[in-house]
């Protein structure tokens, strides 16, 4: 089955969403949920190359063609059927409303609108409520996709009129291969490397990648040396120290090398392992974990990267 080409793995959730497409069954609202990183919004934007595209030949085609107008103007979203909306923090009710207002209208080209909206779980309460009334009553030709990494955080009222369709990991060698078209430049021992790192998020490593550097000063003793991070930064240096402290576990507990996720600081995790009691290494990750997961709270990033100096200072004692 040749559905979107260009993206690799998530096979089931092609054959589910090109089988309902052939019956003419295609739910009006989607969630697509699954972990950070993974390439739901690429799924989506590729789906929606598929429902428009001028040259896929004819309802039997099973893929776009990536080359017509419309495959291109949905390569760089700009395409007068699709609105992405993505959030400057949040999502905020006035978003919501512009984003009713592009449903209501006939489509221009395409044969539907389509909505995509990203990290829908930031969503405000008001904007979601008023975003209900349109999953309850969806204008025709109109298709909404959802999609979040939390979907725990969603109204159920919101999660509950959607069809939820779920996003897994990719395998090890389904990321090397992301990885590999889009970073050409990376020896195979660094694509390998940074494909252990994400652990089967392969858009992780594009925000991960500048953010190693920064990582390994931070474990030298060296303090966070670029500044003052932003929250989202602080988000994926606490992604790489997190993989660290695991393969810190890993190892004391194994003494097994090739297990370590980690291939630059094998070193530090040798050293680590003499020094560091398990109980350490636990505490750290848990508290690590408890700033990723409460980052949307929007706290104060300069007293949050103190506390992960305090923290990593704890290992290098
Ligand atoms: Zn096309």
């Amino acid at each position: 089955m040749g559905l979107f080409n260009d993206v690799i793995g998530h096979d089931r959730q092609k054959d589910l969403l090109l089988k309902a497409h052939r019956r003419r069954r295609l739910a009006s609202s989607y969630l697509f949920s699954g972990e950070e990183g993974i390439g739901k919004k690429r799924f989506a934007i590729e789906f929606i190359k598929f429902l428009y595209c001028i040259d896929r030949g004819g309802d039997n085609g099973t893929d776009s063609c990536g080359l017509c107008r419309v495959c291109r103007n949905l390569q760089n979203l700009n395409h007068p059927d699709l609105l992405l909306i993505e959030p400057e923090g949040t999502i905020s009710i006035e978003k919501v409303r512009e984003a009713q207002d592009f449903l209501k209208m006939r489509p221009l080209e395409a044969p539907l609108k389509t909505l995509v909206v990203d990290d829908a779980e930031t969503m405000t309460l008001q904007a979601a409520n008023a975003f209900l009334k349109t999953l309850e009553e969806p204008p025709p030709h109109s298709l909404i996709i959802l999609i979040s990494s939390r979907p725990f955080m969603l109204p159920s009222t919101v999660r509950s009129r959607c069809l939820n369709i779920s996003f897994q990991l990719l395998s090890q060698e389904q990321t090397e291969e992301v990885l590999k078209r889009v970073f050409p430049e990376l020896t195979e021992s660094e694509r390998i490397s940074l494909s252990r790192l994400v652990m089967g998020r392969p858009g992780l490593a594009m925000k991960m990648k500048p953010h190693l550097e920064v990582t390994e000063g931070l474990l030298k003793g060296d303090g966070i040396s670029s500044g003052r991070l932003n929250r989202e930064e602080i988000s994926e240096m606490i992604e790489i120290l997190r993989t660290i402290l695991r393969d810190l576990l890993v190892y004391r507990c194994t003494g097994e090398e090739r297990l370590l996720l980690n291939l630059n600081n094998k070193r530090l995790v040798r050293r680590g392992s003499n020094t560091i009691t398990t109980t350490d290494i636990i505490d750290v990750y848990n508290n690590l974990s408890f700033i990723k997961e409460n980052l949307h709270y929007n706290p104060n990033t300069a007293l949050v990267q103190n506390v992960i100096e305090v923290e990593i200072r704890r290992l290098l004692k």
